[in-house]
């Protein structure tokens, strides 16, 4: 999706495509798309600024970084930009939504911001057992939570 700046009507042009994250050259290890990226775009000039609004929407699937289940979540991003009219004849609004997105990663993908995780001593699923080895191991087991967070 490129537009010639000189090119955009006055009351801004709207502008949609989809992509899989093959094409886009977004993929990472760690998270898969299972659904292909939408890309909504409203650009518009004013003056010597280009207003970019962009509505990006996809669903990922990972493991978590805490307790290893297999999750899936909408992936959605809502971005404003605003760029100097000067600087750019054509603007790759595509280009600009994939650096959204990788910017937007997680650093963690957590299946949920709570997730207990695994029991550092029994290897269960915290979030599905409760297990009795934390009073067992005491502030060990706490210790250990600090750091991995
Ligand atoms: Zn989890
Ligand atoms: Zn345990």
């Amino acid at each position: 999706m490129k537009v010639n700046i000189n090119e955009i009507p006055p009351h801004g042009l709207e502008l949609e495509e989809i992509d899989s994250a093959k094409a886009l050259d977004i993929e990472r290890g760690d998270i898969e798309f299972i659904r292909d990226v939408r890309i909504k775009a409203g650009i518009k000039r004013e003056y010597d600024s280009i207003r970019i609004h962009l509505d990006i929407e996809s669903e990922i699937s990972f493991f978590c970084a805490r307790c290893l289940e297999d999750e899936s979540m909408p992936f959605s991003e809502h971005i404003d930009i605003i760029k100097d009219a000067k600087e750019e004849q054509i603007i790759d609004l595509t280009q600009i939504a994939r650096e959204e997105i990788i910017f937007a990663y997680p650093d963690r993908l957590l299946c949920k911001a709570d997730c207990k995780g695994l029991c550092q001593h029994c290897g269960r699923n915290r979030n599905l057992h409760t297990c009795r080895c934390e009073d067992n191991h005491g502030s060990l087991g706490i210790y250990i939570d600090r750091l991995d967070n």
